[in-house]
């Protein structure tokens, strides 16, 4: 099948590079040209514009950083939409909220364009080996007729609901991955401050009833610092986190917890570390509290003099 893939980051380049080793014929399209080029070496064709791409294929999936990024690629100047080929279909595995999903579902439409939104659980690793879960929403035919395509990339494919139901799934996957990122962070800052050693603390946690399973698989870039090359760019967790409380402002439920962690995210990329791994919050809170343990899991500060209090005492007197 003739496929036009845009969007080569992170995710894009690994779900590309496993339909080209299905046999299909690859038209791609990146903002910067340069990561095209390994796929381009494997025989896939280089498109110009996303509007040069969509006139030669049968298909469509886009694979991009955030709505804007999506729609661009599709109603920009040259925007595959703005050239429409009627009965192709248009795949959009990018996170993004709900209503922008239905809306771009809606300008697919109006063009006589099929579309599924099928955005992905799984991070760089699984999209590697063909193990990524899609969460699609769209029409039950088109949904059946793209299963074949998506199991090039995934060993899970749920059909969700309608236009917009397979991103609705994926804010509430998000909601939760950010913000237990971040109280195992916090968490871990409270226990070395009280003393415990991180290697302790990973011990008595991970594996545990009260983490995320996922968060054992951050524990060798926790225990080295080692952020970069990121598996999920942190900016891109703080862009889910802001999509999922718009999406919860368009509905009306409260997201306290939601927009506090939002808010965190924000201030380590404000730090510098938009583009280490969501794990690295980690490291953020820890350099914010200072706690450096020792090896026999005592606490070390830079100023040993310092009274950790001081801050909260300073205006009662
Ligand atoms: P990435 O490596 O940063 O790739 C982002 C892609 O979007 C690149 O192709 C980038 O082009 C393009 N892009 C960014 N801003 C753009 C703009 N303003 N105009 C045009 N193109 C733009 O990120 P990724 O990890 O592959 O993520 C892609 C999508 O998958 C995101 O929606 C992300 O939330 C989602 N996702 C990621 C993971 C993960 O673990 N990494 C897991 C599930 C879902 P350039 O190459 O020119 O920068």
């Amino acid at each position: 099948m003739k496929i036009g893939f845009i969007g080569l980051g992170i995710m894009g380049s690994r779900m590309a590079a496993n339909l080209q080793k299905h046999g299909h014929s690859l038209f791609i399209f990146n903002r910067t040209r340069e990561k095209a080029e390994p796929l381009v070496a494997q025989g896939a064709k280089w498109a110009d514009s996303t509007a040069a791409l969509a006139l030669q294929v049968e298909v469509i999936i886009t694979m991009l950083a955030h709505p804007d990024a999506v729609e661009e690629a599709a109603l920009g100047e040259n925007g595959f939409l703005r050239y429409p080929q009627p009965g192709q279909m248009w795949i959009d595995c990018s996170t993004v909220n709900p209503s922008f999903s239905r809306k771009m579902a809606a300008e697919a439409k109006a063009r006589s364009v099929r579309f599924l939104g099928a955005p992905v659980t799984g991070s760089k690793g699984q999209a590697e080996l063909a193990k990524l879960t899609f969460w699609v929403g769209g029409e039950t035919n088109d949904f059946e007729t793209c299963r074949p395509l998506l199991e090039c990339m995934g060993n899970r494919i749920l059909h969700c609901g309608g236009p917009g139901m397979g991103a609705s799934v994926k804010m509430v996957m998000n909601q939760l991955l950010g913000t237990a990122m971040a109280a195992f962070a916090e968490g871990l800052v409270l226990g070395e401050s009280l003393g415990l050693s991180r290697e302790v603390l990973f011990e008595a946690l991970l594996g545990g009833p009260a983490v995320a399973p996922f968060l054992g698989l951050k524990r060798e870039r926790m225990e080295n610092g080692n952020y970069e090359p990121a598996d999920f760019p942190l900016r891109w967790l703080q862009k889910d986190l802001h999509l999922a409380a718009v999406s919860a402002y368009e509905t009306g439920a409260a997201m306290p917890l939601t927009n506090a962690a939002k808010e965190l995210y924000r201030l380590a990329i404000r730090d510098g570390r938009g583009s280490q791994d969501f794990a690295a919050i980690y490291d953020y809170l820890a350099h914010t509290h200072d706690v450096k343990p020792t090896n026999n899991g005592h606490r070390d500060r830079s100023d040993p003099s310092k009274d950790p209090r001081e801050n909260v005492y300073a205006h009662d007197t």
